[in-house]
């Protein structure tokens, strides 16, 4: 994709800090729970491991001492008043001995203790129902109930089930303070060291360890230890997890918690803070400061990403420019602020028009971007149509108007007859069009639609041609000057020529002045040429001069353009004296528009060229607004008499009355006639016969290069 400058400009507002935020936040989640892992781990491989050393050893110790014979009195008195119950089996696994109840269940497995390296035979005890040890040889702690001390002699288990503590030996006076605390009878008593009864938790003893030994979970299971003769010692270890382990324990997880979680806090609130920062600086980067509305630069980012879209490679898009005429008068007429404000309610006004999928924006002052759907070209001229009524509406007394250029960018297939991807299109490409096709109507005052098409590409391409080759082409006298004579209709003798340029281009060939003058008038680079062929018509005459011609007066087109200066006629004589040509050798051809520009500079010019010795004629009189009433201010020598009165429905008899009448008000004006465009013999006779004075025409002579003018002259 190709990826334009207003892109990369975005991504730079974009770009910011989250992603560092975030990356920082996720590596801080996994350590955590990798953390706690590892401090879960860790706890009850301590646990596990110095519990079962404890039991462990006791069991070994109690090993060794029946090693040395379970016949003698004193060894079996040792081993009856330790407080493990203990199994001893033979090789084969049968009883041989035991202390206790022999509570153990089928399941058992080895466990290798990593601090020790020691394996253990670990049997899971059947009745607490407390260890658990799996296929896996992994041991698992299970504990069913544990206890906390809730208050003096109160208990409570992990179910929330609380219960009372009766230290006592005395079977009575256990049921009769059971009886007292419960109002009934208890149904079941024991001799362990707690017991549970219908929600009671009893203690059947006046050991002054019993709290603690409560206070704790009792996990027992049965280890083995080898002794002597392949008998196996099996002793009930209960490993006792004290609470102060507990504690210990929570307090490492609550500290490290709390650090996370202010880290993570850290890290969250300058994810937040960084997305409302980026989201701002976007929304600001987007704003348009006079319409508080979308941007020129959200046009081309969000239009272009529209048009780019595949799924919309379906709909015919049309990019437009709507231009306010009357913005920089209305905001000089009342300010700049109300100026701003009527631009405003412009952007609200199209807005309100704008469907799904549509895109608009303030682009410049009084410019406003728009990209629309359109089924067809027509319903969608209706549609601008409509808008520019909605918009003129605004202006209530004033007569605002609008001018929009568009550029269709309809759907089109490929070659494989599938809908073409617009994916490298550049918006503003299009709406460079539109502005083109709009500027086409900028010279109407007038509310108006124009639609881009390739002629107006062609006409564009021509003008930046132009435009950059117009210097270089005047250095290197790509302009050539060519003569058209312009002959006395009765005598047909040469009486005068006019100069008129063509451009001789070593690129683009032959160029006629109607491909070049307009665009020259427009750029200002006509006063140029007009200097150019002025200097080089004095020259030619200088040197026919010398030469020995019969020189004729030439005429030089001066454009209206120049009439703004007010020392024209001092720079054509200066430019003539320059030559060393005499002043009646050149004749100065004004178009009569210009009279509408300053009628008053018009008239003082045309008098100093006159005073000058120049002879000075009327162009194309009887084209566009003639007014025979600028005839009579102006002191012209000479009327020309424009084309059009020979050509089409001009031509006629109702022609040849308007001709003749011209040429009789030329004559008591005291003007001489030139007739141009004369084509045939039929014309000229009639020219003739009305007195006209000379004929420019293809019927003597197209317009010609010097030598061939310089071969019409006489000696
Ligand atoms: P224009 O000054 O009215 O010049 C007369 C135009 O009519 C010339 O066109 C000429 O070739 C053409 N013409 C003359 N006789 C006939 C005829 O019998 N039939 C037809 N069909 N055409 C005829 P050109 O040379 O193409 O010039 C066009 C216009 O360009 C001129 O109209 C003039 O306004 C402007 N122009 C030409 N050269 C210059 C220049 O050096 N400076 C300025 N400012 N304008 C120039
Ligand atoms: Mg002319
Ligand atoms: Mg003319």
């Amino acid at each position: 994709m190709a990826k334009n400058k207003n892109q990369k400009l975005y991504r730079k507002v974009k770009k910011n800090n989250i992603w560092g935020s975030i990356i920082a936040f996720t590596i801080f989640t996994v350590l955590f729970v990798a953390m706690m892992v590892f401090l879960s781990g860790f706890f009850l491989q301590y646990i596990l491991e110095s519990k079962f050393v404890n039991g462990y050893d006791e069991v070994v110790r109690l090993s060794k001492i029946y090693e040395r014979g379970i016949e003698n009195d004193d060894i079996k008195s040792i081993l009856e008043e330790s407080d493990m119950d203990f199994v001893v089996t033979d090789d084969s696994g049968i009883v041989i001995y035991k202390k206790g109840e022999d509570t153990r269940s089928t399941k058992e497995a080895d466990v290798i203790l990593s601090e020790e390296n020691v394996k253990y035979h670990v049997v899971e005890d059947a009745e607490s129902d407390m260890i658990y040890i799996d296929n896996n040889n992994n041991l698992k702690l299970r504990a069913n109930k544990v206890f906390k001390w809730i208050g003096e002699n109160y208990l409570s288990d992990e179910n929330g089930d609380t219960g009372f503590v009766i230290s006592t030996t005395d079977e009575d006076e256990l049921k009769d303070e059971l009886k007292d605390e419960l109002g009934q009878e208890s149904d079941e008593t024991g001799s362990s060291t707690v017991h549970y009864s219908n929600g009671v938790y009893f203690q059947y003893s006046n050991n002054a360890d019993t709290k603690d030994k409560i206070d704790s979970m009792g996990i027992p299971a049965w280890i083995s230890v080898d002794t002597k003769d392949g008998e196996h010692f099996i002793g009930k270890a209960v490993f006792n997890l004290n609470m102060r382990d507990v504690i210990l324990f929570l307090e490492i997880y609550a500290a490290v918690i709390i650090l996370v979680a202010i880290i993570v806090t850290i890290l969250f609130v300058n994810v937040i803070v960084s997305i409302v920062h980026q989201t701002r600086l976007t929304s600001l980067f987007f704003l348009d400061a006079t319409t508080q509305g979308r941007n020129w630069m959200w046009y081309l980012i969000n239009g272009e990403k529209t048009l780019r879209k595949r799924r919309n490679a379906k709909e015919n898009f049309a990019v437009a420019n709507l231009v306010f005429k009357n913005y920089r008068n209305y905001a000089l007429c009342h300010s700049v602020k109300d100026g701003e404000e009527m631009l405003t309610k412009i952007y609200m006004t199209i807005q309100r028009e704008i469907q799904s999928k549509e895109k608009m924006a303030h682009a410049t002052t009084s410019n406003f971007a728009l990209l629309l759907k359109y089924e067809d070209e027509d319903k969608l001229k209706m549609r601008l149509h409509e808008l520019i009524t909605k918009l003129e509406a605004l202006g209530g007394d004033h007569d605002f108007k609008f001018q929009i250029g568009v550029d269709l960018i309809p759907s089109t297939k490929n070659e494989k007859g599938k809908t073409a991807s617009r994916k490298n299109i550049s918006i503003e490409q299009h709406y460079n069009n539109a502005c083109s096709a709009r500027s086409t109507l900028s010279g109407s005052d007038e509310s108006g639609i124009k639609f881009f098409d390739n002629k107006l590409l062609e006409d564009q391409k021509w003008l930046d041609t132009v435009q950059e080759h117009q210097w270089s082409a005047l250095k290197n006298e790509e302009f050539k000057v060519y003569y058209q004579p312009k002959y006395n209709p009765r005598t047909d003798e040469l009486s005068g020529a006019e100069a008129l340029i063509r451009w001789e281009s070593p690129e683009y060939g032959f160029v006629t002045p109607g491909r070049i003058i307009p665009l020259f008038e427009k750029n200002g680079f006509i006063t140029e040429i007009d200097h150019y062929m002025i200097s080089h018509v004095a020259r030619d005459q200088k040197v026919w001069l010398d030469q020995g011609y019969k020189c004729v007066p030439v005429s030089v087109n001066v454009s209206r353009a120049h009439f703004a200066e007010n020392d024209l006629a001092e720079q054509i004589r200066d430019m003539v004296d320059d030559a060393g040509c005499p002043h009646n050798l050149i004749e100065i051809e004004l178009t009569e528009s210009a009279f509408f520009d300053d009628k008053n500079a018009m008239i003082e010019t045309i008098k100093k060229l006159k005073n000058y010795g120049f002879v000075v004629s009327m162009d194309d009189f009887g084209s566009g607004y003639s007014s025979l009433n600028s005839l009579k201010d102006m002191p012209l020598d000479i009327l020309k008499l424009d084309a059009e009165f020979f050509r089409g429905e001009n031509a006629g008899e109702r022609g040849e009355v308007v001709v003749s009448e011209a040429i009789k008000l030329a004559k008591s004006l005291n003007m001489r006639t030139v007739a141009e465009g004369v084509e045939e013999k039929g014309q000229v006779d009639f020219l003739a016969e009305q007195g006209c004075d000379m004929i420019q025409g293809y019927y003597y002579a197209k317009p010609m290069p010097k030598d061939d003018y310089t071969e019409r002259m006489t000696k």
